[in-house]
């Protein structure tokens, strides 16, 4: 089974104002404790909304690298 890949929440960046909650279509994302957290990781389709829409540029989506196979000369 592959690794999930999430996005990533700075919580010192995060104020908790709530907007990727609201936003986020998969519904993935709530508040807990005054910030964001992805509390439902399994529906997060990786859409990059919340890295959008973020006002505070708390939330980077990784991404994962895949190098293509060497060519042959
Ligand atoms: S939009 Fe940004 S600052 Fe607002 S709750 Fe989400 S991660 Fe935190
Ligand atoms: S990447 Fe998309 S689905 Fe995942 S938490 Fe952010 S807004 Fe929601």
């Amino acid at each position: 089974m592959a690794d999930i890949v999430l996005p990533i929440i700075d919580g010192e960046r995060c104020t908790g104002c709530g907007t990727c909650v609201d936003l986020c279509p998969a519904h993935a994302v709530e508040l807990r404790e005054g910030h964001a957290a992805i509390t439902r990781p399994e529906d997060c389709d990786y859409c990059g909304d919340c890295e959008d829409i973020c006002p505070e540029g708390a939330v980077a989506l990784p991404y994962e690298i895949i190098l293509a196979e060497s060519v042959e000369r």
